[in-house]
């Protein structure tokens, strides 16, 4: 580890046989695209690259499955070193254990480049199967992939986890934030700059999120509940919609808008121009309130709050929320500051 120096971008490549879902999953995190939507598209035939963020730098690779990467003939030594992770996708509604030795040969080939490699395993499509099935299936391929590994004098390989994915719901999202985050090398420093912002504003949750592709990149140290992940996933789909609907690129510093969404300019420090920013603030009927912030491009903050039952003033609140994502923005300007 410590081979991502601060300009260079951590390369993800995604691989699996064709139709395991690989570019419908790019497509829906990335590209906004309906997961029924997926039915069309066509499968893969030449890698691709997408950077995912500009200030936390990963490219993502699609390899294409009909290409046979591990081949000898194929120089594949070379990727495999520049690579922090592979995602392996395995079609959990067809026949796996192809897909499993397949698995095998990736991790044997790319452990030998790079041992220091993380290897993640989407169990995908798992909307297909019943719930009580899906847990089987997993442990199934977990038990098989080990027995494998272990076959090939791999047992000690340790960097390889599994997960369940669908493009039908919010687990492809939560498990590519997980993975991508992992990778991140300020990881620790802007995870201590989130517990700050939750302890000084008294919230229950805080992420750092892609507005494009409502990824998260990292969140405070207290346990993630799925549920806080979604609604907060859901407030960037809100904020959009409500910008472009309110004419996002109106230069008016000053205003406010009706509702719940207000809109500001927020100085950008004294080299740079004045530039809009998303800013947010929702109140659903549960007494819970989210604010979101954007305090980079395409980079916000977001704050999941719960009633406290004390009523406290919401524009009390709301001072306090923006006089901290200031001070988390000045400390993020810090971590980065080579980069901005
Ligand atoms: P690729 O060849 O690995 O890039 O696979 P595709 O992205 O072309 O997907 C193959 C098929 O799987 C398409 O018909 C998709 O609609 C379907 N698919 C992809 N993801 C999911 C999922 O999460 N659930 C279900 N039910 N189908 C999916």
């Amino acid at each position: 580890s410590g081979s991502n120096h601060n300009n260079d971008a951590a390369t993800v490549i995604l691989m699996g046989r064709r139709r395991s879902g690989k570019s419908s999953i790019l497509e829906a995190v990335f590209h906004k695209m309906k997961p029924w939507e997926s039915v069309y598209i066509e499968s893969t035939a030449k890698p691709e690259v997408l950077n995912v963020a500009s200030l936390i730098n990963i490219n993502l690779m699609e390899l294409p499955g009909q290409i046979d990467y591990v081949d000898p003939e194929y120089d594949n030594s070379q990727m495999f070193r520049q690579t922090g992770a592979i995602i392996y996708v395995i079609d959990a509604q067809d026949e796996y254990y192809g897909a499993v030795r397949n698995l095998i040969r990736v991790v044997e080939k790319a452990y030998m480049e790079n041992p220091n490699i993380r290897v993640e395993v989407l169990v995908h499509k798992i909307d297909g199967l019943s719930e009580e099935f899906r847990d089987d299936t997993v442990r199934d391929i977990k038990d098989r992939t080990s027995e494998m590994l272990y076959d090939g004098g791999l047992e000690s390989f340790a960097g390889i986890d599994f997960y369940q994915t669908s493009i039908y719901d919010q687990s492809i999202y939560e498990v590519l934030s997980k993975i991508i985050s992992r990778l991140i090398p300020e990881l620790p420093s802007l995870e201590h700059l989130l517990d700050n912002f939750v302890q000084h504003s008294a919230i229950e949750k805080a992420f750092i999120c892609d507005l494009k592709s409502k990824l998260y990149f990292v969140t405070d140290s207290s346990p993630l509940d799925s549920k806080i992940y979604e609604v907060c996933a859901e407030l960037i789909d809100l904020s959009i919609d409500l910008d472009s609907l309110l004419g996002g690129n109106h230069d008016d510093d000053s205003s406010s808008l009706e509702g719940s969404i207000t809109e500001g300019a927020i100085t950008d420090g004294e080299s740079t121009p004045k530039q809009k920013r998303l800013r947010c603030v929702s109140k659903l009927s549960s007494g819970i309130k989210l604010y979101l912030h954007e305090v980079l491009k395409d980079l916000c903050l977001i704050a999941f709050i719960r009633d406290d039952g004390i009523g406290a003033d919401d524009s009390a609140t709301l001072a306090v929320l923006d006089y901290n994502a200031a001070i988390f923005r000045k400390g993020l300007e810090r971590i980065f500051h080579d980069r901005l």
